[in-house]
């Protein structure tokens, strides 16, 4: 009886011509071979964007895979969007941090940290609608803390959040 030649293990349908030397050869061509590499290189950065989407339910877990397989090139914007949806940020003991002198955010760090009442956490919408609510003159913020400067400081805030 004669055995039958091994398949390709990447296309598991052309059969492997058997190598001369000691080293077995597992690939039909340097295509297969070449796509091999290339998904082995996928998984490897699979498996470390996944860790971003752990704390999501089950559901969303399946469609920020579907994305990352199909169209990895937007789902750096997904993850951003779906993160500053997340009720629970803990923006104010970021701002915290950003009371240093010639910070540009520290006027809004200094009074945000000053009031008891500036939310722990929350989303951007949250921050901006109590900003606004309590704009001078009878609150503490200025008008342009209350748009640009928040989103600013959000911004800021993501990018920290992102790299931590
Ligand atoms: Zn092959």
């Amino acid at each position: 009886m004669i055995d039958a030649p091994a398949l390709c293990k990447h296309c598991h349908t052309n059969p492997v011509e058997p190598g001369k030397g000691p080293q077995r050869r597992e690939y039909c061509s340097d295509a297969c071979k070449q796509a091999a590499y290339r998904e082995r290189q996928d998984e490897k950065r699979y498996r470390r964007l996944r860790q971003r989407f752990v704390s999501y339910t089950p559901q969303t877990q399946a469609i920020l895979e579907s994305i990352m397989r199909q169209h990895e090139d937007v789902l750096e914007q997904v993850l951003a969007a779906l993160e500053s949806e997340r009720p629970d940020r803990p923006f104010k003991t970021w701002l915290k941090t950003q009371r240093g002198r010639g910070n540009p955010l520290q006027e809004l760090a200094v009074k945000a940290h000053s009031d008891p009442r500036f939310p722990e956490r929350g989303t951007e919408a949250t921050y901006r609608e109590y900003v606004k609510a309590h704009t001078l003159p009878y609150g503490l913020y200025s008008n342009w803390e209350g748009e640009a400067g928040l989103h600013n400081a959000w911004l800021n805030f993501q990018e920290h959040e992102r790299q931590a």
